[in-house]
């Protein structure tokens, strides 16, 4: 049977462009449709905006410290300038998307496609029918807005992006990634910044030490916690909007944002008529070759609800270009993923938690908790907290936890070490860079505590 095209990748985001890219590139004919603007999430409304908006945050923390090195500053922010800036930035980066599509010789089609069959779509503005021998589903997710009423008058990460001005106050529902890195953001900025939180402390699934130092921080940054609560409506008082919360406190905000979590992209999009199956929270189910129950159809990314992380739907994509057309078959090992949260103070980690790791075997915690040096000088107090736990026996690295600045930057590095199986010894035998906030890493003597048969001693 002969198809129109080797590979239709439905969904121009980091998965579907990296898959089209590298398929391409091996020779294999690709269309990608997209219906929304190409890049998604991370680069249109996600990953990228969110690091441009956390830095311009970053500069109140610089300013607050300016004096103590001499200097004095006089700061005013603009929001509108901000939002012009990053929309400068984002149609350069969805431009170079648009050509990693296009420039190994992929075909770019705007419009939205619906599944036929296995080796089958249609485009729904064009009315065009495509076959396939491959087709890749890589439509991402959305936000996911509790069922309350009122629910339309709150925004989410999304609609946060495109603010034509900044809020005189937001509440923001959720402790996960989202909700901590823009109360961050919001509270940076000078927005008065309240976070509810149906949980006892923000992060969870995070090691304790990282979210018990995350909420100190977020507290010394301004933003009010409130835990063990939701929003069980939402109300317009002209322009404001009351949120009543579950304890039954009603309180008016400039604007109410969730950030409860993100759902597959699988509705209308003819899973069905393909004979597609779902996992129970609406994702599409796949192998480790991120093949799904049709031999055909293919997912990655966001959509398949692994793992909601950009580098990991890019290397899913690659591997899906490997593995079909580079006779190279490759899978993604999720077990040991690193991850980084873009609040203040900076929040990555990589390995088991403490928590964890005191269930599988004695384990050696080392831990080390300091003044950055860059506010020495000032009398900010914010602490940068550093975690190492290894094995007892033979010193292997099982987690590692890293709270302030840089955090990400140092985590991403010593993940290569991690990754390879090093011990403590091999981050012993390191020399340090002096003075630098990762030398901490390789220079920690005895540990701080540890555990045998899973008691802490
Ligand atoms: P998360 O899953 O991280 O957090 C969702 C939060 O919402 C949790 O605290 C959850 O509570 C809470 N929640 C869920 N449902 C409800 C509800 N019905 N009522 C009240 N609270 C609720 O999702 P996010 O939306 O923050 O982000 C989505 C994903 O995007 C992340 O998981 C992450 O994978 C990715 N991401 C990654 C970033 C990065 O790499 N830096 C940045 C931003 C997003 P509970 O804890 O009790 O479940």
């Amino acid at each position: 049977m002969s198809f129109e095209y080797d590979l239709l990748v439905i969904g121009a985001g980091s998965g579907g462009v990296r898959a089209a890219r590298m398929a391409a590139t091996y020779g294999a004919k690709v269309a990608v449709v997209e219906e929304d603007r190409v890049g998604g999430t991370c680069v249109i409304r996600g990953c990228v905006p969110k690091k441009l908006f956390v830095y311009a945050s970053r500069f109140a923390d610089m300013f607050e410290i300016a004096p103590s090195f001499g200097w004095t500053v006089e700061s005013s922010f603009d929001w509108p300038t901000l939002v012009a800036n990053k929309d400068k930035e984002i149609a350069r980066l969805e431009a170079a998307y648009v050509a990693a599509v296009e420039k190994p010789g992929g075909t770019l089609l705007r419009d939205r496609a619906v599944l036929t069959g296995p080796n089958s779509a249609r485009l729904v503005s064009s009315g065009r029918e495509i076959t396939a021998r491959y087709i890749l589903v890589a439509t991402g997710g959305h936000p996911h807005i509790p069922d309350i009423p009122g629910k339309e008058l709150g925004i989410t990460s999304n609609e946060a992006f495109e603010l034509k001005q900044l809020p005189h106050s937001i509440l923001i529902e959720g402790g996960g990634y989202i909700a901590v890195e823009f109360a961050t953001v919001f509270a940076g900025l000078g927005v008065p910044t309240t976070l509810v939180y149906r949980g006892d402390k923000v992060l969870r699934g995070f090691d304790d030490d990282l979210r018990t130092g995350l909420e100190a921080g977020l507290q010394e940054r301004g933003v009010k916690l409130i835990y063990e609560t939701t929003i069980r409506a939402l109300e317009a008082k002209g322009s404001d909007v009351v949120a009543r919360f579950s304890d039954e406190v009603d309180a008016p905000f400039g604007a109410v944002m969730f950030a409860t979590g993100r759902r597959a992209n699988t509705r209308g999009i003819g899973l069905e008529a393909a004979g597609v199956e779902l996992n129970p929270d609406g994702s599409i189910k796949v192998d480790r070759y991120s093949k799904t129950n049709v031999d055909s159809i293919y997912a990655v990314g966001d959509v398949t609800g692994r793992s909601q992380l950009t580098p990991i739907a890019v290397r899913e994509g690659w591997y899906v270009a490997e593995t079909l057309f580079n006779d190279n078959p490759q899978w993604v090992d999720h077990s040991q993923i690193g991850t980084a949260v873009f609040a203040e103070p900076e929040v990555a980690t990589i390995g088991l938690t403490e928590e964890e790791a005191a269930t599988h075997g004695d384990i050696d915690v080392y831990l080390a908790r300091f003044r950055p040096m860059i506010n020495t000088l000032s009398t900010k107090s914010t602490r940068t907290m550093m975690k190492l736990i290894t094995a007892a026996d033979g010193g292997k690295v099982l987690g590692l936890h890293i709270l302030g600045k840089d955090a990400a930057e140092m985590v991403q590095v010593a993940a290569v070490a991690i990754g390879m199986g090093a011990t403590k010894a091999d981050f012993d035998r390191a020399i340090a860079m002096h003075p630098t906030a990762g030398e901490e890493l390789v220079t920690f003597k005895g540990p701080t505590h540890r555990y045998r048969n899973g008691a802490k001693v």
